[in-house]
């Protein structure tokens, strides 16, 4: 079995331009997505983990499953107004204009090993934004995993000398 089957291309979608990575075929897969969830395990195995942090939406179907098997605390990042509590908050930069990414800010304590994870990985902007707000609260990034990275748009570079692991690289 091949994770790639069960990644799907869609032309052309939100817009124009994008090739979208479409992760709803491993979804669907329970076989497919426990060798994604193992090859994502496997490489945290010489780290120490306090909390998996992830980002809406896509990020969550396996930033909970990697929480789940590694026993340790799930907090999600949400666009600006979704999380309920107190938030603290970083602006990042889209394609066209920027957003604004949140976090509750009892998520972490200092000094908590933090786990990002998401989707996919292209240019880096959501990760990065994510970094600043786990950094503002204490948290060591000992990695940040992706399913997938898209290399030739070199995110890697703006997560600086975080560790980076991606399943998949394009
Ligand atoms: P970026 O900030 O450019 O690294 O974009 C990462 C975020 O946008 C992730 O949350 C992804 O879900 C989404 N994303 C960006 N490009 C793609 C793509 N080609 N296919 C699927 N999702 C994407």
């Amino acid at each position: 079995m091949k994770i790639e089957n069960y990644l799907r291309d869609i032309q052309d979608f939100p817009k124009e331009g994008i090739l979208f990575k479409d992760i709803t075929p491993l979804l669907l897969e329970p076989k497919a997505r426990d060798l994604m969830l193992k090859q994502l395990l496997s490489a945290t195995e010489s780290i120490v983990v306090d909390k998996v942090v992830a980002i809406e939406s896509r990020g969550f179907f396996f930033g909970m499953l990697l929480a789940q098997q590694m026993n340790v605390g799930f907090v999600p990042v949400r666009k600006k107004g979704k999380l309920p509590y107190e938030t603290i908050s970083a602006t990042y930069e889209l394609e066209y204009g920027q957003d604004v990414l949140e976090m509750h800010i009892d998520a972490i304590k200092p000094g908590e090993r933090v786990l990002i994870h998401d989707d996919v990985l292209a240019t880096g902007g959501t990760a990065k934004a994510v970094c600043e707000l786990v950094q503002r609260l204490g948290g060591e990034i000992v990695q940040c995993n992706f399913l997938i990275e898209l290399t030739f748009l070199n995110g890697r570079a703006k997560i600086g000398n975080h560790p980076v692991f991606a399943a998949i690289t394009y």
